[in-house]
C-alpha cells in the first residue's frame, strides 16, 4: 500500500494505541508516511521519530487543533510545527485544562439523566490524555449503561445532545494561525462533519481560514460521504489548496482503520512546499 496517512490518535489523546503501535501498523501495511495527530497536543512527537528511525517510513509529526464555531466543533489538523513554539503550547495547555473542567460538567449532565457514570472511572480511561468524549462514553459503557461507545454517542454525547458540554476552543481561523506561526502547515479536517453531519464548515469560514495560511482540505475522510467529498474537493480547486485524506484512527474507539484513507506523495510535497 503506498501514500501517507495523514491522521492518526494515539492514547496522547483519545485512542486507544501507543505511538509505537501506529509506526508498526504503518510498517505493516507498507504505507510511505503517517502523521501522529492528536488532540491538542504535540508530546508523542519525539517518541514517533524514534520508532520510525531507520525504516522507509516518513513520520509527520502533527496535532489536531480543537476549534469552534457557532458552538460546533471545527478541527484543525497541523504538521510539523514546532514544539518548542510558545504560543502554540500555550494555547494548547488551556486546551487541556478546560477539557478536565469540561468532564466535570458533562458527568453531571449524565448523572442529571440518571446516567451511571464515575468521574474517578473516566479519569482512569483518559490516563495522561486530556478528557475526551470517547473516554467518558468508554466510562458509560464500563458502567453498564450502553453496549458501545456510539451508543452514548447517540443517546447523550453527540455535538448538541442531552449531556453534550461545548468545551473551550479556538476560532477556526486562530487555530490556522497558532499552527502558522508555529511554522507548521494548516489542514481543514473533515469539514463535511461539521454541525453534526449537516452543511459542512462554510465556504466563506474556508475562504477566511485560507486567507489566514490554511493550506488543505481533509476532502476524503472515511466518514465523509461521496457527495461532501466532491463539494470540499471542488472548493479546495477554487481556493487553491491541497485535497488531503487521512484514516482518523482511534485504535478501538472508532471503526476507522489505520490506513483506509491514504494521501499521495505530490499532496503531501505540496503541502511541504507551504511550510512558512
Ligand atoms: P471532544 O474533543 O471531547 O469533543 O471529542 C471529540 C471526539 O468525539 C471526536 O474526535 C470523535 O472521535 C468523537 N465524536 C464526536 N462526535 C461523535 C459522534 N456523533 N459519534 C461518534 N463519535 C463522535
Ligand atoms: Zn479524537
Ligand atoms: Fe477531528
Ligand atoms: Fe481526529
Amino acid at each position: 500500500m503506498s501514500g501517507y496517512d495523514l491522521h492518526t490518535h494515539t492514547v496522547m489523546s483519545d485512542g486507544t494505541t501507543t505511538v509505537e503501535d501506529n509506526v508498526a501498523a504503518a510498517l505493516e501495511l507498507g504505507l510511505e508516511g503517517l502523521a501522529i495527530t492528536d488532540h491538542d497536543t504535540t508530546a508523542g512527537h519525539q517518541r514517533a521519530l524514534e520508532a520510525a528511525r531507520g525504516t522507509a517510513l516518513e513520520v509527520i509529526p502533527g496535532t489536531e487543533l480543537s476549534a469552534e464555531l457557532d458552538g460546533a466543533s471545527v478541527h484543525v489538523l497541523g504538521y510539523w510545527p514546532d514544539p518548542g513554539n510558545d504560543g502554540l503550547q500555550t494555547e494548547m495547555d488551556r486546551l487541556r485544562n478546560e477539557r478536565a473542567r469540561r468532564a466535570e460538567a458533562i458527568v453531571e449532565r449524565l448523572h442529571a439523566l440518571d446516567v451511571p457514570v464515575e468521574l474517578e472511572r473516566v479519569r482512569h480511561v483518559a490516563g495522561d490524555a486530556p478528557i475526551g468524549r470517547p473516554h467518558i462514553a468508554g466510562a458509560v459503557v464500563d458502567a453498564g449503561a450502553a453496549d458501545s461507545v456510539q451508543e452514548v454517542f447517540d443517546r447523550w454525547l453527540h455535538d448538541g445532545g442531552p449531556a453534550y458540554v461545548p468545551k473551550y476552543a479556538v476560532d477556526p481561523v486562530r487555530a490556522v494561525e497558532l499552527i502558522t506561526a508555529a511554522g507548521g502547515v494548516a489542514v481543514l479536517a473533515h469539514p463535511g462533519l461539521y454541525a453534526d453531519g449537516g452543511a459542512g464548515v462554510p465556504e466563506e469560514v474556508v475562504r477566511d481560514m485560507a486567507a489566514a495560511g490554511l493550506a488543505g482540505i481533509e476532502a476524503d475522510h472515511p466518514d465523509h460521504d461521496p457527495p461532501a467529498r466532491s463539494r470540499y474537493r471542488e472548493m479546495a480547486g477554487r481556493l487553491q489548496l491541497v485535497v488531503t485524506a487521512g484514516s482518523d484512527f482511534h485504535g478501538t474507539r472508532k471503526d476507522n482503520r489505520l490506513g483506509e484513507a491514504t494521501t499521495a506523495r505530490e499532496q503531501v510535497e505540496a503541502l511541504r512546499a507551504r511550510r512558512p
